[in-house]
């Protein structure tokens, strides 16, 4: 075994500290380490590595907040890509307490984010909210509202016949 290797190969991506390479994480701050002094990494090979590269260690601790949330899963989307250009990694969850059946695709998504990234991702959230609406957009979504709409009726008479097909074979 070569006991006397350089005893610091590896770093906290987080507080910098040093660790020998037998050390997986910061005890700290329970980041999984890196190794040393890599000034330019390798340029990204695909989309998930680029994605993977864009994340910033410091927004991926903490428990998952709710952040925004999304119309349906396309919208929903479209915010996690700009969080992730922000550093932040999201991930999305079908909203609770939002009674829509599954096949509808124009549900709302939450969206959440680790509590460390939480700020940064309302900070470029507020500020792509300052953008001009594109008026083309704004129809679409007016459409969706519609639609999610048109479920939650449709879903509402639905159930109504049934609890009344379900009452007239008890009585
Ligand atoms: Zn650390």
């Amino acid at each position: 075994m070569s006991a006397e290797a350089p005893s610091e190969v590896l770093a906290c991506p987080d507080c910098g500290r040093g660790f020998t390479a037998e050390e997986r994480f910061c005890p700290d701050c329970r980041m999984p380490l890196v190794f040393a002094g890599v000034e330019s990494p390798e340029p990204a090979r695909d989309a998930a590595h680029e994605h993977a590269r864009k994340i910033r260690p410091e927004f991926a601790r903490g428990d998952l907040v709710r952040v925004a949330g999304g119309r349906n899963q396309a919208e929903a989307e479209l915010i996690q890509n700009l969080l992730l250009e922000e550093g932040v990694p999201s991930m999305l969850r079908r909203s609770a307490g939002f009674d829509v059946p599954d096949f509808l695709a124009a549900g709302p998504r939450d969206i959440l984010v680790p509590a460390s990234g939480a700020p940064a991702a309302l900070d470029a959230l507020q500020e792509a909210d300052m953008a001009p609406t594109d008026e083309e957009e704004y129809r679409v979504s007016g459409r969706h509202a519609m639609l999610v709409l048109g479920g939650i009726v449709l879903g509402g008479l639905l159930a109504a016949l049934i609890a009344w097909t379900m009452l007239q074979a008890v009585g």
